[in-house]
This record gives C-alpha cells, structure tokens and sequence, in this order.
C-alpha cells in the first residue's frame, strides 16, 4: 500500500492535521491507539483571546483565530455537524484592581466587554461575584463531537489504523518511509506526550503537564457561556446543567491518575465561584504537551527529512492546531518555510538559522 503521509496520533493534532493533508489533494493514514484520557479527549476545547491576570492577548491570537474559525466551520461543511461554539467566557473579576485592569485592556480590544448591570443580575442567583464581572468573546471546540466523527471519516476513507504504532515496523530513509507494507513519503508524529519516548525526538525539551478536570451537575443552573474565575465551568454540550471544571496544573506527577489533592482543589474554587450546591459526576486527567519554551514544535527532522513532528499545542491546542496544521500542510506539500519559532529546527543547534 502507498499513501502520501502516515500521521501517527489522533488527538486535535492529528486531526487537523489529517484533515488539512486531505483538504490539500494528499492521501493520508493515520495510526491511532484509542487512548480513554487522551489530551484532547479529556480538555475542554476552550479558545480564549486573552490570558493571565492581566488580560494579555494570547500569543498570535489575532492571526490564528481566523483561521481556526474558517477551518472548524469548513469542517461542520463536511461532517455535516456542529464542531465549534462562539461563547462568551463570563469572567467573574476577583477584586477591584482586576476589574480596573480589565477596563484598562477593553480599550481597542473589540472581543472584551463589561456586561450590563441586567447581564450581573442573570448570575446573581447563582454565582458570588462581588466585583461584578468581564465578558470575553471566546469559544469551544466540541472536542467530544470533533474527534469521533472524524475518526468515523477516516476509517470510511479507508484512512486510518486503529492500532498502537511499532517502531520496529518503522524503516526511515531520507526520500520515505516504509511502515510494515506501507510505502510513503513522510511519517508525521501527533502522539502528544508519547514523543518524548521517541529517540528520533527525544532530545527536544518537552515540559509535560498533568492537568485534571472535574464534571459537575449545578441542579437547575442552565448557561451557554463559559464561566471564570479561578476555575473554568464550560457547559458540557447538549446536557443541560452539567459541566466540566478545571483544569490544574502539575509538573512533577507520579502518574496519569486523578488525585485527591487535585479535587480538592477544584472543588475549592467551584464553591469560591458557586451559591448553589453541584454533585461531582466524574474526575479526569490527562498530560498536556508542551515545550519549556510554550511555542508549537513542527517540521521535520534535520537529519532523516522524512520524519516529521506536530507537537506542543501545549494549553492552546483548539486555538492553536488549525492554523499550525496549514503551515505544515504547506511546507510539506509545497516546501513552505516554517516559522522560526514553530520550527523544531530551534532545538538542533546544528541547523539553526
Ligand atoms: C485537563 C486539560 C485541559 C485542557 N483544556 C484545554 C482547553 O480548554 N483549550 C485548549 O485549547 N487546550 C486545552 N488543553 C490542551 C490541549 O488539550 C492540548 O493542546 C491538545 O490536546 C494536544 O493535542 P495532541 O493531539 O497534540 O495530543 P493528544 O490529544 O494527547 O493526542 C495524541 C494521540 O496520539 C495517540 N497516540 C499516542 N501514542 C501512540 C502510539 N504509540 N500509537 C498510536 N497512537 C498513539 C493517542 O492515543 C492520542 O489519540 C487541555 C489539556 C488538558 C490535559
């Protein structure tokens, strides 16, 4: 069998990936092992403009959110459903001094608001906001939607392997890739927090997290809009009054496993944000993948051009893999350059610029 490129991974990497080859005219394979708490499968998709305490605009958001929003909608085009969400992220302001600088930062800003004294009183019954709140222009990706239906697509194109990836299958030379019988030009590595195994990668300084993430039934509170304080409630879709909560951060971490000091201290800041009582219905974890530099790590090697990776989505992956998956598409289809701070070039000190 021949195809143009193997992609290893399915999480949103993979994905957008797979989806913008195939968009492009190349034929694709991908080889996924179903894994329950995968990155993308345990976040909640949310895209927000700014972050920090100071409302900073997030990095290349005003060139990546077009294009991330003209994808995700190309997408329902062809999926035939709903992939992405316009939300508000209602942004409960902590004290006095936030809200001043959220005032300060709305200035020029067209996606950050102050709500109207009717839209605080909405939230009154059920959240304690004493310093009033934001209104941030974000959004979701429906990641519980996305990444089933287009696992469905690519097992009816005949595009994808539901099996772990063998890298004793794997011979690399510089003009392609042979994988067991598949010939192909390139094998592209989406496997998130597994590259760090990969000793064709490992010398890339990966900075993995561990973040945890609560589901939360708030009886009766009924919202579409994401709301913030400490802690992020997103409503889950199509399932009235229940959310997931997160989500935590940790570097040092025995295992994948949820832990009760993380519980606890979610559960802190839902009851600093919430009036009412919640039930937790589930608790979750999954490693995030990211770079000690934060930027997304694409390209191909420099020393065996027909392995490439597409990687470090870290906590942006919904906002961020549209738009990096059409810069790899190009550079891999056309040779396009890479951007200096995307290229995993940056980390082969050989071959920087
Ligand atoms: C708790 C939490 C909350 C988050 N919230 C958000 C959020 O709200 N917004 C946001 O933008 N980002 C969020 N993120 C970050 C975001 O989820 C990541 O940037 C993104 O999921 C990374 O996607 P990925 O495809 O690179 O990796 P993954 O999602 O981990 O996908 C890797 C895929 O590769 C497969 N795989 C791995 N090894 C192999 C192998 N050997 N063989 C076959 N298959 C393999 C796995 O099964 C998986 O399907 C969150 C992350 C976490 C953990």
């Amino acid at each position: 069998m021949n195809v143009d490129y193997l992609v290893v991974g399915q999480g949103i990497a993979g994905t957008m990936l797979s989806y913008s080859l195939m968009q492009a005219g190349a034929s694709v394979l991908v080889i996924d092992e179903y894994k329950e708490n995968s990155s993308s499968r345990v976040a909640a998709g949310v895209v927000n403009p700014v972050s920090g305490r100071r409302f900073t605009v997030a990095w290349l958001y005003d060139e990546i959110y077009p294009v991330a929003l003209r994808t995700y909608r190309e997408m329902e085009g062809l999926l035939g459903l709903p992939v992405y969400k316009e939300r508000d992220l209602w942004t409960v302001l902590p004290s006095e001094q936030l809200r001043a600088a959220f005032f300060d930062r709305t200035t020029g800003l067209d996606y950050m608001r102050l709500p109207s004294s009717a839209d605080v009183a909405r939230y009154d019954k059920w959240l304690d906001q004493p310093f009033g709140a934001a209104i941030i222009k974000g959004g979701t990706v429906l990641l519980q939607q996305l990444l089933p239906i287009w696992r469905e697509y690519l097992k009816k194109h005949n595009s994808l392997l539901e099996e772990r990836y063998q890298p004793s299958q794997l011979q690399a030379k510089a003009n392609g890739v042979t994988y067991g019988d598949i010939q192909a030009k390139a094998m592209i590595f989406c496997d998130g927090a597994q590259t760090p195994l990969n000793p064709w990668f490992n010398a890339i300084p990966f900075l993995l997290n561990k973040g945890e993430v609560l589901t939360v039934r708030v009886p009766g509170f009924e919202t579409e809009d994401i709301v913030k304080r400490s802690i992020s409630m997103v409503p889950v879709p199509g399932q009235n009054d229940i959310y997931w909560v997160g989500a935590t951060f940790a570097w040092d971490y025995p295992n994948e496993n949820p832990t009760a000091e993380k519980r606890i201290f979610l559960e802190s800041g839902l009851r600093q944000l919430l009036k009412v009582p919640y039930e937790v219905l589930d608790h979750q974890a999954a490693i995030r993948p990211s770079g000690t530099d934060r930027r997304p790590m694409l390209g191909m090697h420099p020393e065996m051009p027909s392995l490439g990776l597409f990687n470090g989505l870290g906590t942006k992956g919904s906002s961020l893999a549209p738009a990096m998956a059409a810069q790899m598409t190009a550079h891999l289809l056309r040779n396009a350059p890479l951007a200096a701070d995307t290229d995993i070039k940056r980390f082969f000190n050989r071959y920087k610029d």
